[in-house]
C-alpha cells in the first residue's frame, strides 16, 4: 500500500514509517519539524516538510504524492501535563491539523485512516485493566482533542465512508537500534529516566508519590514501539476486512514509576536518584490497558511484552546516541 505518515519524524511515526517500509509498503511522510527530526525518516519514505495546520501545505503534499491507500496520523501536540498549561494547543491546533487532513484526505478518495490515540481517554475506568468499550472519561484537554478525533472518524465513516482504525496507546516506549526517543525538551519517564542514569541530569522528579497504589507512585503499563508499529500495520491491512476498529494497545501490566526506576538501575547499572515531588494534573492514578481486542482479531502479538527489554532497548539507543538525534 501508498501510506502517509503524519509525524513520520517523531518517536512513534518515524519507528512506524521505518517498519511500514521493511513490510513492503511505500511511504510518504509529512511532519513540520517541530518535535521531530528530519534524520529520523527513513530514507526508503519520501519527506515533506509541512504542517497540518495549513491548508496550503496539504494541498501542495496531495498535489505532489497521488493515490493513497491508507494515512496513519501521529502527527499531534502530545503532552498530558503540558495540555492542562496550554489547553488550546491541543483543543484548537490538534483538531485543525486532524480536520484539515481529513478534509483533503476524502477529497482525494482515502479510504482507510489510522489515528494514533490515547489511553488518556480513560480518567476514571470502571473496570482495570482497561477494555476498548470503557466509558471516555478524558483526562485533559490532550486526551480531550484525540477524543474529538475519534468522533470526527465516527461522522467521517457515516458521511464519506472513510475506514478508520483508533489505537489507543498506553505507554510508548523502548527505542530500535537506529530510532528513538528524542524530545527537547524531554517530559517523559523513561527517556529522562535514561539521561539521568547517563549523568545528564541530576536527579528524577517522581509525579506524585501518595497515589492509591502500591508504592504510592503511578501506574502505566509500557508498551514497546515496535509492537505498536505492528499493531499500527496489521490494523491498516485488516480494515477492508474487518471495518473500523477502536483497540486498546498495552501488555495488561502495570508498573509503578518507582519500578521502572528500579528496573533501568538493574538493566543500565547506573545509580539513578531520585526525588518525590508534587503530582503533574491531569495524570490518572493507573492506566493498565487490555489488549484483548486486537490480539484475538488482529492476532497481534508484542515481541517485547518485558519492561526489562523495553528499557534495555532504550538503553541502547540512549547509550550510543547521548544527544539523540542532535550531532
Ligand atoms: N513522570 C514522572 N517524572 C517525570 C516524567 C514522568 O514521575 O519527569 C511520571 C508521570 O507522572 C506518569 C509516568 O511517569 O505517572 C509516565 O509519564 P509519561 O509522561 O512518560 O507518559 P504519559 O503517562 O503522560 O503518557
Amino acid at each position: 500500500m501508498k501510506v502517509l505518515v503524519t509525524g513520520g519524524a517523531g518517536y512513534i511515526g518515524s519507528i512506524c514509517a521505518a517498519e511500514l517500509l521493511a513490510a513492503g509498503h511505500e511511504v510518504v511522510v509529512i511532519d513540520n519539524l517541530y518535535q521531530g527530526h528530519r534524520a529520523a525518516v527513513p530514507s526508503g519514505a519520501a519527506f515533506v516538510e509541512g504542517d497540518l495546520r495549513d491548508t496550503d501545505a496539504i494541498a501542495r503534499l496531495f498535489d505532489q504524492h497521488r493515490d493513497f491507500d491508507g494515512i496513519m496520523h501521529f502527527a499531534s501536540f502530545t503532552l498530558v501535563g503540558e495540555s492542562m498549561q496550554q489547553p488550546l494547543k491541543y483543543l484548537r491546533d490538534n483538531l485543525v491539523a486532524g480536520a484539515n487532513l481529513l478534509e483533503h484526505a476524502v477529497a482525494n478518495g482515502v479510504r482507510r485512516f489510522i489515528l494514533s490515540s490515547t489511553a488518556n481517554l480513560f480518567d476514571d475506568p470502571e473496570k482495570m485493566p482497561i477494555e476498548p468499550d470503557e466509558r471516555i472519561v478524558p483526562g485533559s484537554p490532550y486526551g480531550e482533542s484525540k477524543y474529538f478525533l475519534e468522533r470526527m472518524l465516527y461522522w467521517f465513516e457515516r458521511i464519506y465512508g472513510l475506514k478508520y482504525a483508533c489505537l489507543r496507546y498506553f505507554n510508548a516506549a523502548g527505542d530500535t537500534p537506529d530510532r528513538g526517543e528524542h524530545h527537547e525538551p524531554e517530559y517523559h519517564l523513561i527517556p529522562i529516566v535514561m539521561q539521568v542514569a547517563l549523568g545528564q541530569r541530576e536527579k528524577l522528579t517522581i509525579f506524585g508519590g501518595d497515589y492509591p497504589t502500591k508504592d504510592g507512585t503511578c501506574v502505566r503499563d509500557y508498551i514497546h514501539v515496535l509492537d505498536l508499529a505492528q499493531a499500527h500495520i496489521l490494523a491498516l491491512e485488516a480494515l477492508d476486512r474487518l471495518g473500523s476498529r477502536k483497540y486498546n494497545l498495552g501488555n495488561g501490566n502495570g508498573f509503578t514509576n518507582l519500578e521502572v526506576v528500579q528496573t533501568a538501575q538493574r538493566v543500565t547499572g547506573r545509580s539513578i536518584p531520585y526525588e518525590i515531588g508534587p503530582r503533574r494534573p491531569g495524570d490518572p492514578a493507573v492506566l493498565i490497558a487490555s489488549a484483548e481486542a486486537i490480539r484475538h482479531e488482529l492476532g497481534w502479538q508484542p515481541r517485547f511484552p518485558e519492561l526489562e527489554q523495553i528499557i534495555s532497548s532504550a538503553w541502547e539507543w540512549h547509550s550510543r546516541h547521548p544527544n539523540g538525534y542532535t550531532e
